[in-house]
């Protein structure tokens, strides 16, 4: 079987389709199997799932879907992949091939169509954050996402309060899903290199919301503002969901939280306190 992992034969693939690859859609091609492999048995692929991938690219973790799933839908944005993903994934019935950009396609409905289904990918780096956002709000929810992006978004994403790197894509990841950090994954794991390296995140949607939010347009309206001016104190980039700060100081000093304090510092449950006082 054709190997899809060496940088050598992915430039062979390339050279026989006449395939170039286009860094401006974050194409860089996995050459570490054992990654792949990982990031399947994280998502707990078996043959009664269909598995929704973002971006096969050449078709290495397209192929072994194919081998634990019961069936693949592939979005892949780019054309000319078309005619290196029909040599490399000859023989994979289960694998559905879709021209489609991830950014308009309706996940959702895609999900509902097969009675459920897993998300997996390698994500291209340019649109890493709209995507997880989107998967956030697909309903029905995936069963659970499995993705691989910068070393540097999965910190955002995984920080807790109290770190610098904490931020409004950490409180609506973790308000979301469950997060879990599968394998850390260095740049010269894929061809060609990227600048930075790489991390994979099982996230898990939640069933039921983690804090306790009579309205979750304003607690995301809090989370907005407090993380759109972190610099400045929670007392004035709150003002940023409108509330006035005579409304916003009363709400902090009811709730004991000091005016001082920054939104990295606030814990989900402490957005939702401030939130749910504002709305009161
Ligand atoms: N899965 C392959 C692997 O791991 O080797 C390729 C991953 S590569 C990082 C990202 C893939 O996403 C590329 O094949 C690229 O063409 C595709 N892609 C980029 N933008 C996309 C979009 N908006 N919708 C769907 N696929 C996209």
């Amino acid at each position: 079987m054709i190997d899809l992992y060496s940088p050598k034969s992915i430039r062979a693939i390339a050279d026989r389709f006449g395939f170039r690859n286009r860094k401006s859609l974050g194409q860089n091609f996995l050459t570490d199997r054992n990654v792949v492999l990982e990031m399947i048995a994280s998502a707990g692929i078996t043959k009664d799932d269909t598995v929704i991938e973002i971006g096969p690219g050449i078709g290495a973790l397209t192929r072994e879907l194919s081998a634990s799933a019961g069936k693949v839908i592939a979005l892949e944005i780019d054309r000319d992949l078309f005619p290196v993903l029909e040599f490399t994934l000859s023989g994979c019935e289960n694998v559905e091939v879709v021209h489609a950009d991830v950014l308009k396609t309706d996940i959702g409905e895609l999900i509902r169509e097969n009675g459920g289904a897993k998300v997996i990918g390698n994500l291209p780096y340019y649109i890493t954050t709209p995507i997880i956002m989107r998967l956030l709000e697909t309903r029905p929810a995936p069963d659970n996402i499995t993705i691989m992006m910068q070393k540097e978004v999965a910190e955002r994403i995984l920080a807790e309060a109290g770190s610098t790197e904490r931020g409004a894509l950490s409180v609506a990841v973790q308000y979301h899903c469950e997060t879990e950090e599968v394998i850390e994954v260095p740049r010269e794991s894929f061809s060609p290199a990227p600048k930075v390296d790489s991390a994979v995140l099982k996230l898990t949607p939640r069933k039921e919301s983690p804090v306790r939010t009579d309205d979750k347009e304003l607690f995301f309206r809090c989370v907005r503002a407090g993380f759109g001016q972190r610099r400045k104190t929670l007392y004035n980039s709150l003002t940023g969901t409108g509330y006035s700060k005579e409304k916003i100081g009363a709400a902090l000093d009811s709730l004991g939280i000091e005016r001082n304090r920054r939104a990295e510092t606030l814990t989900m449950q402490e957005f939702a306190d401030i939130a749910n006082e504002l709305g009161r």
